[in-house]
């Protein structure tokens, strides 16, 4: 499991080497899949600047081809047995100051070593693209009104022109800097105008990198007084008690917050950030990318005078801004998505991870690392608390609290003793007579929401017209020409389209297969739920919200709103409306179809099946009317399905554990895959065979391999998939073999491996 160090030389873990010291060799990294450091030399006008965590230039290869790599040691010695004539020099330093410390470099290795990938790797992802380039940091003239010209605005005021008067008054009402082109922008004057004031002695100017997070920036609204902030009920003063004692500690110390839907979790964060921050330190909130709604952001805005934002969305330049104002120390709260686990904070306090069990927090390409689990590792490291919360933790996380290494807190009722949510299954076995997705329950469920005034959501998590086309006569699916995917009809694209790869084709009336005419175009998606709804509901608005409708930036936003203002009356969308929302008239919530993850050739599909019907039925009964939930299904006695409809977590988790525990699935057993592919399906087939023996060889007998199999979904953008699992109770002897084994394996040209530990997806 150790590094291979080019020079093989035992210096690079001597004293002195994480130093930071000047020194005359360093450590470097490379992104690439390679788990090995370099050894150069620092010449010596680098001497003293170089630091770990830079990022350096480094000749590489025969042709010493200038190449990107992370410094991550310097030394004063030589690593030993090294001719040193041999060794390169390092060309030049690239940030200043460093993107990465000390901490993060530990974290890094740390991510190297347990997901069995380059520490070279790890720190590529850490680091956002905007910052590596340096995005948008340029100087920017900034300008204030001087407290002395305040006093006597009136008078300064008397002598300008109407434009001038504009701009200054713009200048006078702002609390921040103003850039002068924002300045100009508000007043609706030219930058002209605003220099003018600066001679006249009106305004001061000075200079500052533009690369902070504005003032103005979306929905920065008041800090909240402290008297609106709602008393909190008893079972959440119970848990921040526990909390408290935690956060003054300066420890690590895990927590499963585990509460019901609107139990009031959220505020339970709030008040231990506002704790954290109270002390001048920072938090981290993750949350799953399609939390981040307007909704969310507004709630800490409305708490924390300083927050930063980190998701997706947002440009380079924006990125850049908001990582130096996190590392700067400007920020107190980071809410994002993933990989804002890596924020560059400077004095951590706390890091929240809201809907825990969620399967975004896992990167599906390398580094594949879980969020949650890269968040407790850097909690324990930082010294500071952490808090996991779901109304549906993850099974992982249940059994870390039974075996007492979180601890575990409750919220078993909602706030203001609001009940749980009415859930009724609809077993769509007797729904025969349904031609489209509305059962006839449903129907008349929703015209009684609708005629008393409420507002109706409607849940179907897939998205397009028909989902599927059928040959009648061979029974063949219409495929993807090159993935191992049927195709979905859009019918206002007027294509079949490959949610895998994209690729769109026109509609086909004749089986590729056998040429037989008479396709039968089947399944239910959003588009053509939407189409049942405007048709059956037609006084009622309607809108939907899926990936195809949410394509414009601030449409999702937009389409909220209206429904937030009851412009909408029914809400219709793929899971993108499941989460995060707290809408008090929402008094029905429809699941369309609750089977979808139910029967994927996946040891979650029951686990997955059940967070989904228990989150969608907390959307609803969120105000003071109580909510009904109605949740289709061909399997209304599956457990999963069963005891969602229930609210009940406990009883799931005691049926779905022993289950596991009997096949050494997590969380009683460990499971890493191996992932080939290739354009050929024999070489992907033999170089996993191959691969597999040789496994086998180096295997202790403590780990099974399982495989080579074709990967459930056998080819993608044309290539095929084989899979191999490696399973066993611990994950240390699961670790070895990959990096003993799969890591020095000598893959052939054409084929390409992925290694994942701790799977979230077997597809
Ligand atoms: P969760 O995160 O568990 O779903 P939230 O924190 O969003 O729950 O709380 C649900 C609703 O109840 C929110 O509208 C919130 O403002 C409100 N709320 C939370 N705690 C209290 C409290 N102690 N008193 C009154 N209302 C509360
Ligand atoms: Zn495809």
């Amino acid at each position: 499991m150790s590094i291979v160090n080019q020079n093989d030389g035992g210096a690079v873990s001597g004293a002195g080497w994480f130093g930071g010291e000047p020194g005359c060799y360093a450590g470097v990294v490379l992104n690439a899949p390679v788990d090995r450091i370099w050894t150069y030399r620092v010449p010596e006008r680098l001497w003293g600047s170089l630091q770990v965590g830079q990022r350096v230039k480094v000749p590489l290869g025969r042709g010493d081809r200038p190449t990107v790599g992370y410094c991550v040691s310097v030394g004063l010695e030589s690593p030993a047995g090294v001719e040193l004539g041999r060794i390169k020099e390092v060309l030049g330093i690239l940030d200043d100051p460093r993107l990465i410390d000390e901490r993060m470099l530990e974290l890094t290795r740390w991510i190297s070593r347990y997901y069995a990938c380059s520490w070279g790797q790890a720190l590529d992802a850490v680091v956002p693209a905007g910052v590596k380039r340096q995005a948008g940091t340029r100087l920017g003239t900034f300008l204030v009104v001087p407290e002395s010209v305040r006093a006597r605005q009136e008078e300064a005021a008397l002598g300008l022109t109407k434009k001038q008067a504009a701009a200054f008054a713009v200048l006078c009402a702002s609390v921040e800097a103003l850039s002068a082109e924002d300045a100009a922008r508000r007043a609706q004057c030219g930058v002209g105008t605003v220099a003018e004031l600066r001679k006249k002695g009106l305004v001061l100017a000075f200079q500052r990198r533009l690369d902070r997070i504005r003032g103005d920036d979306e929905g920065s609204v008041g800090v909240v007084a402290e008297a609106l902030k709602p008393a909190p009920t008893v079972e959440q003063s119970e848990s921040l008690a526990r909390l408290l004692p935690a956060l003054e500690a300066d420890a690590f110390a895990p927590f499963l917050l585990q509460g019901v839907t609107g139990s009031g979790k959220t505020e339970v964060y709030l008040s231990a950030i506002e704790h954290v921050t109270g002390r001048g330190r920072e938090a981290i909130v993750l949350v799953p990318e399609i939390s981040l709604t307007p909704q969310t952001i507004r709630r800490f805005r409305r708490r924390f005078a300083r927050v930063a934002v980190l998701h997706s969305g947002l440009r380079d330049v924006e990125r850049h801004r908001h990582w130096r104002s996190i590392a700067e120390g400007e920020v107190q709260v980071v809410v994002g998505a993933r990989s804002a686990v890596f924020a560059p904070t400077r004095r951590l306090g706390l890091i929240v991870i809201d809907e825990e069990h969620e399967s975004t927090f896992k990167q599906d390409h390398a580094p594949r690392y879980h969020a949650r689990d890269v968040a407790v590792k850097r909690a324990q490291l930082e010294g500071v608390p952490i808090v996991l919360g779901s109304a549906t933790p993850s099974l992982e996380s249940r059994r870390n609290a039974e075996l007492g290494r979180y601890t575990r807190l409750l919220l078993s009722e909602r706030v203001n003793a609001r009940p749980m949510p009415e859930v009724t299954l609809v077993d769509m076995k007797h729904e025969k007579g349904a031609e489209g997705g509305l059962s006839g329950p449903l129907r008349f469920a929703m015209s009684e929401a609708l005629e008393a005034g409420g507002q109706v959501m409607l849940l179907l998590n897939r998205r397009g017209f028909h989902t599927f086309a059928l040959c009648p006569k061979c029974g063949a699916v219409v495929k993807c020409g090159s993935c191992d995917v049927a195709l979905t009809y859009h019918r206002g694209r007027r294509v079949l389209l490959c949610h895998t790869c994209d690729a769109e084709q026109p509609r086909v009336e004749v089986c590729p297969s056998c040429r037989a005419g008479n396709l039968y175009y089947g399944g239910i998606g959003t588009e053509r739920l939407e189409r049942e709804v405007r048709g059956t509901f037609p006084e009622y608005t309607c809108a939907r919200m899926d990936s195809d409708t949410m394509r414009r930036p601030g449409s999702h936003e937009e389409a909220l709103s209206a429904f937030k203002a009851g412009e909408v009356r029914i809400l219709l969308g793929t899971q993108m409306i499941a989460k995060g929302l707290d809408f008090p008239n929402v008094t029905l919530v429809g699941v369309v179809n609750a089977d979808t993850a139910l029967h994927l050739p996946d040891f979650r599909a029951g686990e997955r099946t059940f967070q989904l019907v228990a989150q969608v039925a907390g959307r609803t009964g969120r105000g003071d009317r109580p909510g009904k939930v109605l949740v289709q299904t061909f399997a209304p006695e599956e457990p999963a399905i069963e005891m969602a409809s229930r609210h009940d977590y406990e009883g799931f988790a005691a049926l779905e554990m022993p289950r596991r525990a009997m096949v050494g699935a997590p969380p009683y057993g460990r499971i890493a895959r191996v992932l080939a592919r290739g354009e050929s399906e024999g070489a992907v087939e033999a170089c996993l065979g191959a691969l597999a023996e040789a496994l086998q060889a180096a295997n202790a007998g403590d780990v099974r391999i399982l495989g080579p199999a074709p990967a459930p979904v056998t080819k993608v953008r044309d290539q095929y998939r084989f899979h191999l699992q490696l399973r066993s109770p611990t994950v240390k002897p699961i670790q070895a073999l990959l990096h003993n084994v799969v890591a020095v394996f000598k893959v052939p040209a054409g084929v390409e491996i992925a290694v994942d530990v701790d799977p979230v997806s077997m597809l």
